[in-house]
C-alpha cells in the first residue's frame, strides 16, 4: 500500500494576483459596480508537481494574498501534502482573529491547491478522493442578467432599455440551451424590477426556471413587498433578500412567501452554515450557496454538505471566479448525492446543480489550456476528469498577461 502522501513535501507557495478589466462591458449588481474581474490564485508546489486553488471571491485579492504570503505560507511550506489536516491547523491558528473573510478566503485556495497537487501525486481526479463521482457531468443554471450599465450613476440607468437588454439576454440563455436563469433585482425601485422580472419571464416562456438575486438590497418589508409580487412569476428562488447577518430578517421574509430562500454565499466555515441552518423553525435558508474560494475550499465544503444534508437544506454553490474555481466546484459538485434520493431525479429539484456564470470573465475563459467549459445538450458541463486533480492545466503564460504583482 502506497502511503506517498506522508513523504512528499511542500516546496513552495505562490499567489497570483490576476486582474482583468471589463472597460465597456461594465456592469452593476445592487453593490457595486463591476469594472474588471479578478481572481487570486494560488499555487503550491511539491517537487516538480504543482496544484492550483482559488482564494476569495469579489473582494479585494491584496490582503488575503498578504495572508497566504506574509502569515500561512510558513505554516504550510514543509508539510506533508494533507489537505484537510493541514486546513485544520491553519483554522485552528487563525480562530482567534480570523473566523470569517480574508483568512478564510486564504485557507480556502491553499486548501482546493492542495487538493489538486494530492490528486496529481496519486494521478487520480480530486472527486475521487472526496469519496467519489455520483455523476461525470454536472447540470448547470445561467447567472447573468446584471444590470448593463457603463456609466458611473445608476440613477442615470434608462428603465426602458435596461428591460429589454435584460430580457434579450435571458432569451438569450434560453436559446444557448439553458434550463435555468438568474437575474439581479435590487439596483432598482421594486416596481422598476419587477418589469424586469415580467419581462423575463415573457421572453423564456413559462418552462424555464427564473431565479432572482438581490445581493441583500432589501428591508424585511421590502423584501416580503418583492417576494409577494414575484410569486405569480414562478420564481425557483429568492437570493440573499437581506443582509447576510440578519438571520431573523431571513426567517420574518421566509415566513411569508412560498418562494424558496437561498443564501450562504458570504457565509463562512460550517459554522456559520451551522447558524443558517439551526433555529426554532429549522434553515432560514431553503437552498444553502457556500463559495468553495471563500467559505473554506473543498475540505470544508464537504462538512458543510453532511451539515446541510442533516437539515434537508438543498445545496448549490456558488461559482463566481476563474477556470479553476470553476473546476472546484464541479468536482465538488459531482460528489454530492440526490437531495432528497428518487429513482427520476428532477432538475432544479433533486439534483445537484452548479452555478455557471455567464458573465464576461477572461480569467474564466483564457487561463486554461484545453477546451473550454461549454455547456452540451444534456444542460450540463462535463467534471475535467481527463487530467488528474481538478483536471485542468493552468496556462501559466495567460497568468502572466493578467498577473498584477502584491505591492510591497
Ligand atoms: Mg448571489
Amino acid at each position: 500500500m502506497s502511503n506517498k502522501e506522508y513523504y512528499d513535501r511542500i516546496d513552495s507557495i505562490e499567489v497570483f494576483i490576476l486582474r482583468a478589466p471589463l472597460g465597456k462591458a461594465k456592469f452593476w449588481s445592487s453593490q457595486s459596480p463591476f469594472p474588471e474581474r479578478n481572481s487570486l490564485l494560488v499555487k503550491i508546489t511539491s517537487g516538480d508537481i504543482s496544484g492550483w486553488g482559488e482564494a476569495g471571491q469579489y473582494g479585494p485579492p491584496e490582503p488575503v494574498a498578504a495572508a497566504i504570503e506574509h502569515v500561512l505560507a510558513k505554516r504550510v511550506i514543509g508539510k506533508s501534502i494533507k489537505p484537510t489536516v493541514i486546513h485544520e491547523e491553519l483554522y485552528s491558528f487563525s480562530r482567534d482573529f480570523g473566523q470569517r473573510g480574508t483568512y478564510i478566503d486564504a485557507i480556502s485556495g491553499i486548501d482546493v491547491a492542495l487538493w489538486d497537487l494530492l490528486g496529481k501525486k496519486l494521478e487520480v481526479p480530486v472527486c475521487t478522493l472526496l469519496g467519489g463521482a455520483f455523476r461525470t457531468r454536472v447540470k448547470v443554471y445561467a447567472t447573468g442578467c446584471y444590470y448593463r450599465h457603463d456609466h458611473d450613476d445608476p440613477a442615470t440607468i434608462d428603465i426602458e432599455n435596461e428591460v429589454k437588454a435584460c430580457a434579450n439576454e435571458a432569451k438569450s440563455f434560453k436559446g444557448a440551451g439553458f434550463g435555468a436563469v438568474k437575474i439581479k433585482v435590487g439596483l432598482l425601485s421594486v416596481e422598476n424590477d419587477l418589469k424586469r422580472i415580467a419581462a423575463v419571464r415573457d421572453a423564456i416562456g413559462p418552462n424555464m426556471k427564473l431565479m432572482v438575486d438581490a445581493n441583500h438590497a432589501y428591508s424585511v418589508p421590502t423584501a416580503v413587498h418583492l417576494a409577494k409580487e414575484m410569486e405569480k412569476y414562478n420564481v425557483s428562488w429568492f437570493e440573499e433578500p437581506v443582509v447576510p447577518e440578519d438571520i431573523e430578517g431571513y426567517r420574518r421574509v421566509q415566513a411569508k412567501t412560498f418562494i424558496p430562500i437561498s443564501g450562504g454565499e458570504c457565509s463562512f466555515m460550517r459554522y456559520g452554515f451551522r447558524d443558517l441552518f439551526v433555529g426554532p423553525n429549522g434553515p432560514c435558508v431553503d437552498i444553502a450557496q457556500p463559495d468553495i474560494a471563500a467559505s473554506g475550499g473543498l475540505s470544508e465544503f464537504m462538512k458543510i454538505a453532511t451539515l446541510a444534508s442533516t437539515f434537508g437544506v438543498t445545496l448549490i454553490p456558488h461559482v463566481w471566479g476563474s477556470g479553476v474555481g470553476l473546476a472546484a466546484g464541479l468536482h465538488a459538485v459531482a460528489t454530492l448525492p440526490l437531495t432528497p434520493y428518487t429513482c427520476n431525479p428532477v432538475y432544479m429539484e433533486n439534483e445537484p446543480v452548479i452555478e455557471f456564470d455567464r458573465n464576461p470573465n477572461a480569467l474564466r475563459d483564457e487561463i486554461l489550456k484545453g477546451p473550454k467549459f461549454t455547456l452540451g445538450e444534456d444542460g450540463a458541463i462535463a467534471v475535467p476528469l481527463d487530467k488528474p486533480g481538478l483536471g485542468v492545466e493552468v496556462d501559466e503564460d495567460a497568468i502572466k498577461r493578467f498577473h498584477v504583482p502584491l505591492q510591497k
